[in-house]
């Protein structure tokens, strides 16, 4: 085995590692919710769709509005409670992405999308999992403003935590897709493949949504089967990340490949193969010959890939 290569202090994975307090006791007192709203300390980041509306700041820019500032930048639609921080209470406020598209163009905006706001590190990364969390919870209300038993619309109750519906009594609560995220290896080897949608250059673990009635281990054995036609054994759980983009939860995974031969799924993937541990060293470390990479350190990818490398799991 080769000796394990220095990668340096252990980046932080993004979104995770939350401060919040997410108060799920307060969300059903709708009277304590309002007078949260009417509070001068309280604050809202303001979210249009994908994107994120900061206010240009050094070194960081600052994503806290006042909840009177929020409701000014122009028409708005839900207001979710995500709970306390730092001793005042936030919320997430759905502001039309049309309006906050609008805003790229002003001077004391940064507007972006909140990939770009974790890899570029335009906001204390304290702020990331809250977003996050907002960025999730209010995609979701985007998409169940009408019952999915009755059809009738349904109303916002909790905070943003449930929207109930007063034809047939139906309480919908806020949902997140499950999806494993994968690396088969082998001894010193490991499976790498390419999205159609990746930068030139950069490799990546596997992954796909978890599907009704599946575990863990069959969706990780299954989707490396679908996607690669590796047949895997032993698969063992490594972390997890909330991935907001939607509304995924990522289960980082490694997996022990026990064939060798690699049939890629064209449809899924633009291209797959081996990779030994040296030469996955040198693309995280961004020093591979032809320029080959791992995804930022905000990625979960990273981490999994990252852990192997350094010989700290054993599946
Ligand atoms: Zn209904």
């Amino acid at each position: 085995m080769s000796p394990r290569p220095d990668l340096g202090p252990k980046p932080r994975l993004g979104y995770t590692a939350s401060s919040i307090d997410r108060a799920a006791e307060r969300r059903a007192d709708a009277a304590a919710l309002a007078a949260l709203e009417n509070d001068a300390r309280s604050r809202s980041y303001v979210i249009g769709g994908e994107l994120v509306v900061l206010r240009k700041a050094t070194p960081v820019h600052d994503p806290l509005f006042t909840l009177a500032e929020a409701r000014a930048l122009g028409r708005s639609a839900e207001l979710v409670f995500l709970g306390f921080l730092d001793g005042a209470a936030r919320f997430a406020l759905a502001l039309d992405p049309s309006t906050a598209e609008g805003f790229k163009t002003r001077e004391e905006f940064i507007v972006t999308d909140l990939r770009s706001i974790a890899i570029r590190g335009l906001v204390d990364a304290d702020h990331l999992p809250p977003v996050a969390e907002g960025k999730a919870l209010l995609h979701w209300h985007a998409r169940h403003r009408f019952c999915s038993n009755c059809g009738a619309p349904t109303n916002l109750v909790e905070g943003g935590w449930r929207r109930d519906c007063p034809s047939c009594k139906g309480q919908h609560f806020p949902r997140t897709d499950p999806v494993v995220i994968m690396l088969p290896v082998a001894g010193e080897r490991c499976v790498l493949g390419r999205s159609h949608r990746f930068q030139a250059g950069m490799w990546s673990c596997l992954a796909g949504f978890i599907e009704p009635g599946e575990s863990i281990e069959d969706a990780v054995r299954r989707e490396t089967r679908e996607e690669v036609g590796i047949v895997c054994g032993r698969v063992a759980y490594f972390a997890t990340q909330p991935w907001p983009f939607p509304t995924s939860l990522m289960i980082g995974c490694h997996a022990e490949a026990r064939s060798e031969e690699i049939i890629i799924d064209r449809g899924e993937l633009d291209d797959a193969r081996w990779f030994d541990r040296e030469e996955v060293a040198a693309m995280l470390l961004r020093r591979h010959p032809d320029g080959l990479t791992t995804p930022p350190s905000v990625a979960i990818a990273y981490h999994i890939i990252r852990a192997w490398v350094e010989d700290e799991v054993e599946p």
